[in-house]
């Protein structure tokens, strides 16, 4: 856990004001309040209902032990029509041993061209979200549901998602995160095979797959930067994840 000026300083990053009692020592760790305002779902447009995981795996991959192959097999991928599209596929970057898995939605247009998830703004501010509870970037593994970039950056269709998560089940056999911090409306739903606003989803503990691991929701920074109002309560989802996984870790 981050403590005094350094924490401030990511808590700033985030842009979430830090209350400080006038009689409070200069360094005393300071808890962001608790977000008073109603919560407001991140989703606004309609979309298909979600399917269970399982059941939208077409072709399963049949078991992968090796990264090298994995990440081949993803560059090479042309099961849907988002190859025809791509710059190049993104498939995930970061410390395969980590205990901490990142997942998005898709890579974005700034995503397609450099080949790595979370990269410009919106990955500046996952890169603060992580440090504010203690985790620089390269400690843990992002990726995202889809490899390839939707045009214009649209929702991942239904069979485009049932065609890529094989790829990502693949990388959570591999990587076997001990905690997965799902950022986004799309990442959510999609692991979670469920059309709950992602108000709901917050908060709570879910699990996901068959080793139950265990799953936290927050927003997607590219929300966050377009809804800063929210950044507070995207400080709460993250203290709870941390404090989730130091419970899993210590028992
Ligand atoms: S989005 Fe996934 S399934 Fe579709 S072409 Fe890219 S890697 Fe293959």
């Amino acid at each position: 856990m981050q403590h005094g000026p350094l924490r401030n300083a990511y808590l700033d990053a985030l842009g979430i004001d830090r209350w400080v009692r006038r009689d409070a020592p200069a360094e005393a760790p300071i808890e962001a309040p608790a977000a008073p305002a109603p919560q407001v779902a991140e989703a606004v447009a309609p979309k298909p209902p979600a399917v269970p995981v399982q059941a939208r795996v077409r072709e399963p991959l049949g078991p992968i032990t090796d990264w090298g192959v994995l990440r081949e097999r993803v560059a090479t991928c042309t099961a849907c029509d988002l190859c025809k599209t791509r710059t190049q596929t993104v498939f995930g970057v970061g410390n395969t041993q980590a205990d901490w898995l990142i997942i998005g939605e898709a890579p974005g247009g700034e995503e397609d061209r450099q080949g790595e998830p979370f990269v410009g703004r919106a990955g500046q501010l996952l890169n603060a979200m992580l440090l504010a509870i203690g985790l620089p970037r390269e400690s843990v593994f992002i990726a995202n549901i889809l490899k390839c970039r939707p045009p214009g950056n649209r929702d991942p269709k239904p069979e485009e998602v049932s065609n890529c998560l094989p790829f990502l089940s693949a990388q959570i056999a591999l990587l076997k995160p001990k905690i997965i911090l799902a950022v986004g409306r799309i990442a959510a739903q999609n692991l979670l095979a469920t059309d709950a606003p992602l108000a709901r989803l917050r908060g709570k503990l879910h699990q996901f797959g068959e080793a139950n691991t265990p799953l936290v929701i927050t927003y997607h920074p590219a929300y966050l930067l377009r809804t800063p109002a929210d950044k507070r309560k995207a400080w709460e989802d993250l203290k709870f994840a941390r404090d989730t996984y130091q419970r899993l870790v210590t028992n």
